[in-house]
């Protein structure tokens, strides 16, 4: 459900600011000048320039934009491009689409055990060869694992200054603050509805001094990089949405973070066989994405004992849990035993409670103690 502060919000801007931006007449002007603040308000939360955020339809739209307007531009083209084994299905089916279609060489990076990207790796791939793109997911759907974004860029500029650095940072948005100027990355995509706003609405930045190739051609809106009739009453709301996440971020993450360490404690306290595959430092996870594999049980008969007691809990991420994309991604952390099928992922929200937790601990001990195969 939306919250009821950004529907009121919504309707409101769906009531009085409903007019076409592109037009001459005063409304279409108030219009545009209203998109403008927009951007400018969540330029000010991302810190870059409102110049460099084009609004797209999602974050599936602004993956595409960025890969396919970096890959198909008329720079001189190593066809090569470094990613992660762990990318969401945005990203691995358009570097899968490059390569079938354009012959492109796609690198991987394998990640550690607990879902996160080696830098020693990083830097002997930049050292191998040349590249036209990195593109790689900032904070990972299914681990919650961050990548190290500042030495990443560091190396890069040490190795390979000219390749451009491509987030796929929607699940950054609103878990994290995000400082894009200082990170030093080209490229990032985002999801507004994933912190709140209705649904459609995405954001690509890019940094002022890269090229890329507009993925959609028409009336040249947004410096020609996006075209199509601007929706001010959304884009107004996906702003108001954005300072609302990020007005509560430290107070969010301070409860999630002791939500997490609640479920640890009290997984313990009932004597349950888990294995953390998600990790444990601040600077490593974000505590609302919680994977664990408890080795006695494979996870989908859990998902299913869980749902029967109303418990959402997924083995897949939401957006595209059909494709078992779950599974690339926990394929990619090389667990023994076939691991990856006992992993479960528990997505936090800030309305969680303890109390919760605990029903979703009773839940899985009694769970364990029927069914386990030990
Ligand atoms: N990237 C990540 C990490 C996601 O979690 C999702 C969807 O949840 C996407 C990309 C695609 O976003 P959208 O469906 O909003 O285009």
């Amino acid at each position: 459900m939306i919250d009821p502060e950004v529907l009121e919000y919504y309707l409101d801007q769906l009531q009085n600011n409903n007019y076409n931006p592109a037009a001459r007449y005063l409304e279409g002007i108030k219009a545009a000048s209203s998109i403008q603040n927009a951007l400018e308000q969540m330029a000010e939360i991302l810190h870059c320039d409102p110049d460099e955020l084009i609004v797209t339809s999602g974050a599936t739209e602004s993956i595409n934009t960025a890969l396919k307007g970096i890959a198909f531009s008329p720079n001189p083209k190593h066809q090569r491009i470094l990613t992660t084994a762990a990318e969401h299905a945005a990203t691995s089916e358009v570097l899968k689409y490059l390569k079938e279609s354009d012959d492109f060489q796609i690198d991987q990076m394998d990640l550690d055990a607990k879902g996160l990207v080696k830098v020693e790796q990083f830097a002997h791939h930049l050292k191998q060869h040349s590249y036209d793109l990195i593109t790689a997911i900032y904070v990972n759907n299914v681990t919650g694992a961050i990548l190290p974004v500042k030495e990443l860029t560091d190396s890069r500029n040490r190795l390979q200054p000219s390749v451009p650095i491509h987030l796929d940072a929607v699940q950054a948005l609103g878990k994290i603050p995000l400082n894009l100027t200082k990170l030093g990355i080209e490229l990032a995509s985002f999801s507004l509805h994933k912190i709140g706003a209705p649904k459609g609405i995405g954001l690509l930045y890019k940094a002022k001094n890269t090229r890329i190739l507009p993925l959609l051609h028409g009336g040249g809106q947004q410096h020609q990089l996006r075209s199509g009739t601007e929706n001010p009453a959304l884009v107004n709301t996906a702003a108001f949405a954005m300072a609302r996440a990020y007005h509560n971020l430290e107070k969010t993450n301070r409860h999630l973070r002791s939500l997490k360490n609640y479920f640890y404690e009290k997984l313990d306290a009932a004597g349950v066989n888990y294995q953390k595959i998600s990790a444990d430092l601040e600077s490593e996870a974000v505590p609302e994405i919680i994977a664990i594999a408890f080795p006695e049980l494979r996870a989908e008969p859990l998902l299913n004992i869980l749902a029967r007691q109303g418990i959402g809990v997924s083995i897949g991420s939401a957006c595209s849990s059909r494709k078992s994309e779950q599974s690339n991604v926990l394929k990619s952390l090389h667990l023994a035993n076939q691991l990856e099928r006992h992993v479960l992922r528990i997505s936090l929200a800030s309305s969680n409670t303890e109390e919760e937790i605990s029903r979703l601990v009773e839940n899985l001990a009694n769970a364990l103690a029927k069914y386990a195969i030990k």
